[in-house]
């Protein structure tokens, strides 16, 4: 694996503009947390700052008695030269040291700090340890594995290292923390103080730009208290999150944001987009919804092989522009509430546009 050649100066530069780069990181922006995917940008700033290449993250499974369980959750090593670590592979460590082969990592973790570590013959380097509550994934080992010439690292790389990981360990903790006070767990879609805040969000630009037009669009399962009723809770549970999916694929081609407003409510947030295209994007989705088989399972939570469930849902839509104002969050989706009552009283399963005489 490749170690680029730096200097002091050079490392210096690097967290004199990684500073910058987090000054200037937008806090509303978007990074993936889920799943193990979520180191590939801090490793990219790893990478790009250090001009190292992290060739393997080790995620600290389990720790049972002397023994520490390191998995390998990424290894970059185009040159084949460790054909001992494959994605997936769990190591198992002697803390107390019996076995010499990863006697570095064992105390890299132990002492809890990042250390300078090169295993003669081995090239294992670990370089850094990021730190996540357990719940949140647990804790990262992330390592370089250099080989011959190339695998010393310097006392000060380590130190800039060592920054490095704390700031990528506070910021990863914030992101993560943000992230769940806003999502619902369920649907994986914005929970309702947080869509709320985005209608309130679009409606204050109005003051700023005139000419501005939104829409939004509230969304109910039609039937749901049946279907909960019928097949169960667990059931019903699984309906919400797959149309969660649903709308959050369709969100990234069609819309900005989706929240779940209540038990079976959605909203959706059209940022400079009239009724008439609002509607027909929701009249796509809502047919999307009408012939997707929704996965059926046992009252206890089993799936059933071939067996799938319909549902349907009915929408309001409701267009903001500078004829409708004044106007509070509330009563903006106020009136996409009463266009969905609407298309409920019509017979369900289709679209409304708010008509203001109509209130
Ligand atoms: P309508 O077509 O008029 O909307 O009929 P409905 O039965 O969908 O409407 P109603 O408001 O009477 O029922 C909503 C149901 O949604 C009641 C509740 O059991 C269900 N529900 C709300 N939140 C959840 C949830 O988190 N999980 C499950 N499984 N069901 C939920
Ligand atoms: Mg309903
Ligand atoms: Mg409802």
């Amino acid at each position: 694996m490749k170690k680029h050649v730096s200097n002091a100066r050079l490392i210096l530069n690097a967290l004199g503009k990684l500073t910058e780069f987090f000054k200037t990181l937008n806090p509303d922006a978007e990074l993936d947390l889920s799943g193990d995917d979520c180191f590939d940008y801090p490793l990219d700033i790893i990478r790009q700052t250090m001009l190292f290449d992290i060739s393997v993250l080790y995620k600290v499974s389990n720790i049972i008695d002397d023994m520490l369980i390191l998995e390998v959750i990424r290894v970059m090593d185009p040159e084949g030269l460790r054909t001992d670590l494959k994605e997936g592979r769990k190591i198992r460590l002697f803390m107390d040291g019996r076995r010499k082969r990863y006697i570095n990592e064992v105390r890299a973790f132990t002492s809890k700090k990042t250390s300078h570590i090169n295993v003669a013959g081995l090239g294992c380097d670990i370089m850094g340890y990021v730190f996540f509550p357990r719940d949140f994934g647990g804790a990262y080992l992330v390592g370089g594995d250099f080989f011959g010439k190339e695998s010393g690292i310097r006392d000060f790389e380590v130190s800039a290292m060592d920054i490095m990981c704390d700031l990528l360990s506070t910021i990863l903790l914030k992101t993560r923390f943000k992230q769940k006070a806003e999502v619902d767990d369920l649907t994986k879609l914005y929970n309702s103080g947080k869509i709320k805040e985005e209608v309130s969000r679009i409606l204050s630009r109005f003051s700023r730009k005139p000419g501005s037009v939104a829409a939004i669009a509230m969304g109910d399962i039609d039937f749901f208290k049946k279907v909960n009723d019928t097949y169960g809770h667990i059931q019903g549970d699984i309906i919400l999150s797959e149309v969660g999916r649903i709308f959050s694929e369709s969100m990234r081609e069609y819309f900005d944001v989706a929240g779940r407003y209540g038990g079976e409510e959605f909203l959706l947030v059209f940022d400079e987009t009239g009724a008439d295209k609002a509607l027909a994007i929701v009249e796509r989705i809502r047919k999307r919804i009408e012939v997707h088989q929704f996965q059926k399972v046992s009252e206890t939570g089993r799936p059933l092989k071939d067996e799938f469930i319909r549902v349907t849902m009915s929408f309001g839509v409701s267009q903001m522009d500078e004829h409708s104002l004044p106007c509070e969050a509330a009563d903006w989706i106020g009136r996409a509430d009463n266009a969905l009552y609407r298309s409920k009283q019509n017979g369900r399963n289709q679209s409304t546009i708010f008509k203001m005489d109509e209130e």
